[in-house]
């Protein structure tokens, strides 16, 4: 409506969607530095159980982690 967004399970077309937070031992950690990691937030069906999208909390953590 406002914006583009997923509002539907591209699986099962369920328009429930859910938001999970994963953290604790799922953080995810920038791969080569020693730093605590940041919780990881699933847009997910609550139907199916399908992922949709998923964010890290704190995207500019990861910066340089390619190289
Ligand atoms: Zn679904």
């Amino acid at each position: 409506m406002t914006n583009s967004a997923v509002t539907e399970c591209p699986r099962c077309k369920c328009t429930e969607l859910g938001l999970g937070k994963q953290g604790g031992y799922g953080n995810v950690h920038p791969v080569n530095k020693m730093s605590i990691g940041t919780e990881v937030e699933h847009k997910l069906c609550t139907n199916c159980g399908f992922i949709i999208e998923s964010y890290v909390k704190n995207p500019p953590k990861f910066k340089n982690t390619l190289k």
